[in-house]
């Protein structure tokens, strides 16, 4: 059974169609990646995924669940997690303090018993520091547990933006364009970090990315679009071979 299936999407835009029919699943364990030129529809499925976009037409199935229209605030409970193409961290916390933050979506406890400072909610409150520090160890990120996001370089911002989707546990973790503005170097360490979740931790991960040396580093499917359709689907190389792709996304002549 996929972990996730998306079954004919379609959204419109004031008359532009962003997406015109999209289906595709996610396998547990693997890595799927979406490609595709500048305004296919990329974000917009992430967008979808996330529930900030509504569907004019078609199905997202997590887990066995139709998640279509469960709300927005539920999807990270559910066990989806994302980063974004601009970077979203509160710039003038900590590396821990944001960490924390992404744990939000599992807080259980409730105001009073928070005010109170229960001892089940004592419990909790060790078991988010944990779960933080368990993922600030494995993305190698100690030297900047206490540093300031504004006060770190771009490439090290990327990794605390993936450290904290991964403190909320995801069974699907959505990247956006993890390599764009990082280097050569950090973008060959993006392919490592990327192979480990999915290695060592098990995580499912669907990705949008550019970078066909990382696309092909990591993926174990690819799904190529171009105005709002699948043009084309199947390994990196399968993918990158075919005419259409080719045409209109890798600039050659078909
Ligand atoms: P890029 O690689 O540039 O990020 P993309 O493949 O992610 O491109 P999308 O951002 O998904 O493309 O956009 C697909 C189409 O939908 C584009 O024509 C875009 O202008 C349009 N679109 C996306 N979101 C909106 C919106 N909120 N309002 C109007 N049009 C939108």
């Amino acid at each position: 059974m996929s972990l996730l299936t998306a079954e004919d999407l379609a959204i419109n835009f004031g008359g532009i169609s962003a997406l015109a029919g999209v289906s595709f699943a996610v396998e547990p364990g693997q890595v799927l990646t979406i490609i595709g030129p500048n305004g296919a529809g990329k974000t917009t499925i992430f967008n979808l995924l996330s529930r900030i976009y509504e569907p004019t037409r078609g199905r997202l199935v997590f887990c066995d669940e139709d998640i279509t229209s469960v709300p927005a605030h539920e999807i990270a409970r559910r066990g989806i997690a994302r980063t974004f193409q601009n970077i979203e961290l509160f710039q003038h916390a900590s590396v821990l303090q944001n960490l924390l933050l992404g744990r939000h979506a599992h807080k259980r406890s409730r105001f009073f018993e928070e005010l109170l400072f229960l001892p089940r909610v004592r419990a909790l409150e060790l078991q988010h520091r944990e779960a933080v520090e368990t993922v600030i160890d494995f993305l190698d990120l100690q030297p900047y547990r206490d540093s300031l996001i504004v006060n770190l370089p771009y490439g090290v911002r990327k990794v605390v933006e993936m450290a904290r989707a991964l403190c909320t546990q995801p069974k699907l973790l959505l990247l956006d364009e993890p390599s764009s503005g990082l280097s050569v170097e950090e973008t060959e360490d993006m392919a490592f970090w990327i192979q480990d979740i999915r290695t060592l931790l098990g995580i499912t991960v669907l990705m949008v990315e550019h970078d066909m040396t990382l696309v092909s580093a990591v993926s174990d499917r690819v799904v190529a679009l171009n105005y709002g359709r699948v043009i084309a689907s199947g390994t990196a190389r399968e993918v990158q071979a075919h005419p259409d792709v080719v045409k209109a996304y890798l600039g050659g002549d078909a």
